[in-house]
């Protein structure tokens, strides 16, 4: 039996794909002392059974970093390391079948441009002539990827295990993690099991690298991992005569995939409609197991293929294969530090990407640990946008059985789920429902997206171009540019932060002046130490020793993260207090004249600044209205306590009857914020970017002492930004903006929207997005004097730049 040493540098848990990637990487920059525990062999679980798809676009600029820098790993680590990883550069090419689906292929390989992958969009006939066993029949557009290619799963985790344990990693098989110890809320060891011996390992740091098993590991620890194992299928087929070396194909429409393998065919499928497996646990037993066939279940799929791929109706079947695999809520993995407890990292719920993924963010992973922070923006498979009650079994059962699935639907934009719906309620949701509201969903709460008129269907029919909610958007728009438009944002995440040192605290953090008199409100951003944006968000002085900060819900838990992270001896208690209090913007230059017919209070700018709070009676309750405006016009963000908050917000409609009051969603507040270029973290702004090259310079006060980022703000001041985030109207108005659009610089693609959406007040979608300086520094007028276009679907539209908001660029609209 191998030694287990009694303390480790790291301890990563679990011997698939992942956990040998991280160990790997952790090797390769020099940790030495990492052990690797498996409980059973390596590869046992999920990794060695894989279709083994290495495909590099994926759905962001930095997942395809990942995914390439995957690739690029795989395709050397054979000669590094002596072991075949059957990598193959076998290309990819993905069919559509509909319109719709044209339109998203067609934006995709626009996409892979941006992020430097080779792509070559085919015609069918070019489809036929590269995989001439395709039935083409329907095929609108083809996409061809030649740096695809696919490998021996289990063989890649073997290399890298090997690779690690060359550089002194030490990997165990045999070896079950049993617990996790804890003291003074951070890690400080693994409780090990082998056979009858049990151990300790005292390390600081553990790496949750268990694939299915990591929920309940996790939970073990009070650490939240939502993910849960489906059923998931593939076939092969006996050696097929004549079928030559193919590129993997897939066909989304059809939720197929397709691998020409030895002369065999492996068909893969993506069933809408999941089988979620293992929720009552996973056997001790586990290894290398398969589950039961389920023909019924693969047979819609299979019949499909045999049309579409006619050599299948004679290849007889060798092989029907099912194995587990976990999916989370959003088809994202998880990667970092949890936010429950230091010391706690996670890399898994790969949701069928594990193979392509796991090279790329073991990488990350490893200099994240390395460096104390992401290499780069990692905020969509961040571990802090885990919510608490999504590790809930229910939940998760409902989700996953979509969320296998969507992987291969159509990706439109503003698609909703459809299962594990309603979970998070604003106290005022069944109002919202009888006034005709259509709901999105975010981090498990329901959202007013837009409103239905009396008798129009209630739901999305969800396209590229033309909306089927484009009026009632419109309609919303104009109400708040206009009247007065009532919204309902509850969800923001809200943050007491309360004690003696609160206000030196959050000087210390936040790059905005915070030492205010009580009653006022600072537009901020917590930067990290290369002036990245890590929060951006108001906080305001509720009194001398109370502030509340307000931040995107999405980020609540990664924002309460980095305060308490640095927190230290700060005399301060930092308390998520977002349910406490419903949220009701009421804006638009009606909104005084709203306020003063359901409150007695002034109003008036002389009583009731911008940048201000007050407390205020409305109807027969108690509120706090924040003046301050996410859509560029007059408002108060009214803040009341949930108890009161049906009450408040009936005495809002009922003042607001006749004074043409409409109920606003957040469609409207996104293409709102959009006409004046306000920034939306996540999307615009990400701990990568720049606080000055964002545009928030205005923010920045570093003229008040020392903050987190001040020096990255003072260097950059003096070196002179390398890209600048524009605001860009289409000047054709019959298009529509999402965001990822690639953007051109005199005929030149430089980069993408980061943001967009369609801008009634304007007359004209609008985006957002990073364009490079030609040389560091390059001043403004010159950038704006490019020709600048914005490609859609293939084609190239000309749009109109800005650096200040083309909608009241002076904001005199607000302070009115
Ligand atoms: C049918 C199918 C086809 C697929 N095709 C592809 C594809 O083409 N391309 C692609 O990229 N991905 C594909 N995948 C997905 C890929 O296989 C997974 O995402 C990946 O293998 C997950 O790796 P992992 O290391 O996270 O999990 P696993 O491989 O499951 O590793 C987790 C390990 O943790 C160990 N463990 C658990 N608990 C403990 C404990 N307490 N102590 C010690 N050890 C523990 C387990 O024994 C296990 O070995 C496919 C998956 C399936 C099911």
């Amino acid at each position: 039996m191998a030694d287990i040493p009694n303390k480790a540098r790291a301890v990563i848990i679990g011997g698939g794909v992942s956990g040998c990637s991280v160990a790997y990487h952790l090797a390769k920059l020099g940790w030495t002392d990492v052990v690797l525990l498996e409980r059973k062999q390596l590869t046992c679980g999920t990794t060695w059974h894989a279709a083994g798809l290495v495909g590099q676009l994926r759905a962001s600029q930095n997942m395809t970093r990942l995914a390439k820098y995957s690739a690029d790993l795989y395709s050397n680590l054979e000669e590094e390391t002596g072991l075949a990883t059957g990598f193959r550069q076998t290309g990819s090419i993905t069919v559509g079948l509909t319109d719709h689906r044209k339109q998203e292929i067609l934006r995709q390989a626009g996409l892979a441009r941006v992020y430097g992958v080779e792509v070559e969009e085919l015609s069918p006939r070019e489809v036929m002539e590269r995989y001439p066993h395709l039935n083409t029949d329907g095929v609108t557009v083809g996409a061809w990827l030649p740096k695809d290619g696919q490998a021996d799963p289990a063989n890649i985790a073997l290399a890298l295990a090997r690779g690690a344990r060359e550089r002194g990693a030490r990997i165990l098989e045999g070896v079950k993690v049993t617990g996790v110890a804890v003291a003074d809320g951070r890690v400080t060891g693994v409780d090990w099991e082998q056979g009858e011996r049990k151990g300790h390992v005292a390390t600081d740091i553990v790496i949750n690298c268990a694939g299915m098993w990591a929920r309940e590991l996790g939970a073990m620890s009070g650490v939240s991992v939502p993910l849960h194992a489906c059923e998931h299928f593939y076939i092969v087929t006996e050696a097929i005569d004549g079928l030559g070396t193919m590129p993997v194909l897939r066909v989304p429409d059809e939720c197929a995939y397709y691998k020409e393998d030895a002369g065999k065919m492996l068909l893969g499928a993506f069933e809408p409609r999941a089988k979620p497996w293992g929720m009552e646990g996973i056997s001790e037993d586990f290894c290398f197991d398969q589950l039961p066939e389920d023909f019924d279940h693969f047979e819609p799929i299979l019949e499909a293929a045999v049309n579409r791929m006619p050599l299948l109706a004679e290849a007889g079947i060798h092989t029907f294969f099912n194995g587990p695999e976990s999916f989370t809520p959003d088809d994202r993995y998880y990667l970092g530090e949890a936010p429950e407890l230091r010391g706690y990292w996670v890399a898994a719920g790969y949701n069928s990407i594990g193979i392509v993924s796991s090279g790329g963010a073991g990488m990350a992973l490893a200099h994240w640990l390395e460096d104390g922070e992401p290499p780069f923006d990692l905020w969509e498979v961040d571990i802090r946008r885990a919510q608490p009650f999504q590790r809930n079994r229910r939940y998760l059962r409902e989700r996953v059985s979509e969320t296998l699935g969507l992987l291969y639907a159509d990706h439109y934009p503003n698609r909703q789920p459809e299962t594990a719906r309603g979970v998070r309620r604003s106290p005022v949701h069944e109002h919202l429902k009888a006034a005709g509201a259509v709901f999105g969903e975010m981090a498990g709460w329901e959202r007013a997206n837009w409103f239905a008129a009396p008798g129009q269907e209630r739901e999305y029919r969800y396209d590229w171009d033309g909306q089927n909610w484009f009026e009632n958007h419109r309609a919303e728009h104009m109400a708040l540019r206009e009247g007065a438009g009532l919204l309902d944002m509850t969800s923001f995440g809200k943050i007491r932060v309360e004690g003696r040192d609160a206000c030196a605290f959050l000087d210390r953090l936040c790059a905005g002046r915070i030492d205010v008199p009580p009653g006022r409100i600072v537009y901020t951003q917590m930067l990290n130490a290369r002036g990245g944006i890590e929060c951006d968000l108001t906080v305001t002085r509720l009194a001398e020793s109370a502030y509340l900060l307000v931040v995107p819900g999405a980020t609540l838990r990664r924002d309460l993260a980095w305060l308490r992270r640095h927190q230290q001896e700060a005399a301060v208690a930092i308390v998520d207090v977002t349910a406490a209090e419903a949220v009701f913007p009421l804006m638009g230059p009606k909104a005084r004249d709203v306020l003063a017919a359901c409150s007695p209070d002034d109003f008036s700018n002389a009583a009731h600044p911008f940048g201000t709070a007050r407390e205020i009676e409305i109807g027969m309750g108690l509120a706090r209205a924040h003046r301050v405006t996410y859509v560029g016009e007059l408002g108060w963000e009214i803040y009341v306590p949930t108890d009161q908050a049906a009450h408040v917000f009936e005495a809002l409609v009922e003042a607001g009857a006749d004074r043409g009051l409409k109920l606003c969603g957040i469609h409207a507040m996104n293409s709102c914020r959009l006409e004046k270029a306000f920034r939306h973290f996540g999307h615009d702004i990400t701990d990568e970017d720049h606080v000055l090259e964002a545009g928030l310079g205005f923010a920045v006060k570093t003229d008040k002492g020392d903050f987190i980022g001040r020096d990255a703000v003072l260097r950059k001041k003096e070196a002179g930004v390398d890209r600048r985030l524009m605001q860009f109207r289409l000047t054709e108005p019959e298009h529509h903006l999402h965001h990822n659009e690639p953007v051109l610089r005199d005929g030149k693609i430089v980069g993408y929207l980061t943001s967009g959406a369609y801008g009634h007040a304007l007359g004209a979608a609008i985006g957002l997005g990073y364009v490079p300086c030609n040389r560091r520094g390059e001043r403004p007028e010159e950038m704006l004097n490019a020709d600048y276009a914005v490609e859609i679907a293939g084609r190239r539209v000309a749009t109109e730049v800005s650096l200040r908001a083309m909608y009241d660029p002076k904001s005199e609209r607000v302070k009115t």
